[in-house]
């Protein structure tokens, strides 16, 4: 998070009046407005707004955009926020490697670049790595009244957005990183780090299809299960910023030791890892089928993506071992995700994978045992769907998270 000394570091936000602010974040949430609609809105008086849009237009920070409808006299001047004046960078960290857009005001990408991760994982390599992605976006110079407002960082993990540390990543396979401080000093801007699903569900909030929604869980599946919590439209951390860890849920106390320690929890039985092991134990008519479809199904990103496109082509064709290992599966996410819906009544469910394709059969899958599991029509209009952003929105969400606490969060708390 931002700390206050951070913030006094913001030259920008300290020469401009609290009012004129408060107006930008308004004319970001709702504009175009008029003078009118902004004194409705911000609770500012007529004075106030006239003093902030002059401050605003006198730094290019707002412009006069066409003519409102007219309440009984003169029509009235739009007003809305110039979206060059300000931006933010933010940055996705994976499996697959790293990447980085410069993100205006209103969420329009100017500029993305990405590279691999480095082959030695050390914290002076990813740190570099990380550096060098963002050099490249911010190089092509933004300038604007703002200018680059900070760095927002996703990563795959579990994170102290406190301290900005990445405390354990064993998808990434590295550990304790001050990916916050570090890049801090190398950019002279303020850092947020958080955990990458978190992120993406800023961004659906924000800018996605979701965006009204008030309560939202996701569940992300693919080597590991993450997930998000938002409840009242705001993200949900917990007290140490490791809440929704939903992949070590225990759900069959009998079951197979996780890496965490435990037995059992919904990672071990629902991740393709699940999937990768359950495959080697499968009979040899089963293993030669699978390798049938392999050849045929979308080889997606990763070896587990490949796996399950091939899983699910076999399971769709009747092939009697496949389809029972893909209903297993499917069966113990369900079980999962029932207990959530349970847990905190949520009004949409995201599920993610990698690629479109297994994403789109998996859900539909879900929504059939989610259905058969429910015992109570009260939560039987749950919406379980895909995320309505795909790479972007990692990218979106993290330089959101930005605007929120510096932008935003000078006057909308
Ligand atoms: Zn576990």
């Amino acid at each position: 998070m931002i700390t206050e000394q951070m913030q006094t570091e913001f030259s920008v936000m300290n020469r401009i009046k609290e009012s004129a602010l408060r107006v930008v974040n308004f004319l970001l949430e709702e504009g175009p407005l008029s003078r009118p609609e902004i004194m409705k809105k911000t609770g500012l008086s007529q004075t106030a707004v006239h003093e902030a849009v002059k401050e605003l237009l006198r730094l290019g920070l707002v412009s006069e955009q066409g003519i409102g409808a007219s309440s009984g006299g003169r029509k009235p001047l739009l007003l809305e926020v110039n979206r060059r004046q300000g931006s933010a960078v933010g940055v996705k960290i994976d499996s697959r490697g790293i990447s980085a857009a410069l993100v205006d005001l209103a969420g329009g990408i100017m500029d993305r670049s990405s590279t691999g991760l480095p082959l030695q994982r050390t914290e002076d390599s990813i740190i570099e790595a990380i550096g060098a992605t963002v050099e490249s976006v911010i190089d092509g110079g933004t300038g604007g009244v703002f200018g680059v407002l900070g760095i927002g960082i996703g990563v795959s993990g579990i994170v102290d957005t406190e301290e900005g540390r990445l405390l354990e990543s064993p998808i990434l396979q590295l550990k304790d990183i001050s990916i916050g401080s570090r890049i801090r000093k190398r950019f002279k801007l303020p850092v947020i780090v958080d955990h990458d699903v978190n992120v993406l569900l800023t961004a659906e909030n924000r800018y996605g299809r979701f965006c009204d929604a008030q309560n939202i869980i996701c569940v992300m599946v693919g080597r590991g299960i993450g997930g998000g919590i938002i409840t009242d439209s705001r993200l949900y951390r917990g007290s140490k910023g490791a809440s929704a860890e939903f992949g070590h849920m225990v759900i069959d106390s009998d079951g197979p030791r996780c890496r965490c320690g435990k037995n059992g929890c919904l990672t071990t039985l629902a991740s393709d890892e699940f999937i990768l092991s359950e495959i080697k134990r499968l009979p040899a008519a089963g293993r030669a089928s699978l390798k049938t479809y392999a050849k045929n199904a979308a080889a997606g990103n990763g070896q587990g993506e490949a796996q399950v496109a091939a899983l699910i082509a076999g399971a769709r064709a009747g092939e009697p071992d496949l389809q029972g290992l893909y209903h297993r599966w499917v069966y113990h996410l369900a079980v999962g995700i029932d207990n959530l819906i349970r847990i905190f009544d949520p009004g949409i469910i995201l599920v993610g994978r990698e690629t479109l394709e297994t994403e789109n059969e998996l859900i539909g899958t879900l929504r059939d045992f989610l259905g058969s599991l429910n015992t109570l029509s009260l939560y039987s209009d749950v919406e379980l769907l895909p995320f309505s952003l795909r790479q972007d929105g990692w990218n979106l969400g993290a330089a959101d998270l930005v605007f929120q606490n510096t932008l935003r969060g000078t006057v909308l708390q």
